[in-house]
């Protein structure tokens, strides 16, 4: 293996260890990609994240192959479709957080509840219709639901973040999962207060250059 290779799989490895450690993920659950040369580098299905190591990261072409005795995880189809139709995506992280995937339970999408919901590109973040794990539904549901946004949940299931590399994608997860939390508690405190399409427009637009999600550094 290549030392470039090795170094975009170890990123790969420490990605489903952060999402673990900011309890966004448990055990085996969600999956991590990144873009690498002309396909991506993908964690193995089933495997839980203190058992993986750079030589368990599963290369995968972008035709949906990967090398004889690899298992890939079983949501690699949305992984690849997400990278091969956003051309600015770089990491893809799907996980399972608990206020996350409460409001998909319940198919909710997330509306203008905080300012912050800017970071994921417009007024809401929509819910994915269910379809089964693993799926080509699943895939082209998800891609509709990221249509213009960066990040979109999955009807009981979780949520998908996509960013321009690895540390954009991770904070996108962790900030959507922290929107998540307020909006549960300010349901449960009385009715939240809906921010206009025009008060978020204009934060979309001076959010471009704020914090992880300016762009990519080259
Ligand atoms: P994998 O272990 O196959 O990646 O599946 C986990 C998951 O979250 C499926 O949606
Ligand atoms: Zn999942």
């Amino acid at each position: 293996m290549q030392a470039a290779e090795r170094t975009a799989r170890e990123s790969v490895v420490a990605a489903a260890r952060e999402l673990d450690a900011l309890g966004l993920n448990r055990g085996t659950s969600g999956n991590v990609s990144l873009r690498f040369g002309n396909g991506l580098l993908i964690t193995p299905s089933g495997v839980p994240t203190q058992a993986l190591d750079a030589e368990a990261i599963v290369p995968l072409a972008m035709d949906g192959t990967s090398p004889a005795g690899t298992k890939p995880s079983s949501e690699w189809r949305f992984h690849r479709d997400i990278l091969a139709a956003r051309p600015e995506v770089g990491a893809v992280v799907h996980a399972h957080p608990i206020y996350c995937t409460g409001f998909a339970i319940c198919g909710r999408e997330i509306p203008a509840v905080h300012y912050m919901i800017a970071a994921f590109g417009g007024a809401t973040v929509r819910c994915a219709p269910y379809a089964p794990y693993g799926t080509e539904e699943l895939s082209r549901l998800a891609l509709a639901a990221l249509e213009g946004r960066s990040c979109c949940l999955l009807a009981n299931h979780g949520m998908i973040a996509a960013g321009a590399d690895m540390a954009r994608a991770i904070w996108l997860a962790s900030e959507l999962e922290t929107l998540c939390h307020q909006f549960a508690v300010a349901l449960q405190v009385g009715t939240p207060q809906i921010l206009s399409e025009a008060e978020i427009a204009d934060t979309v637009r001076r959010f471009r250059g704020y914090g992880l999600n300016a762009p990519a550094r080259q």
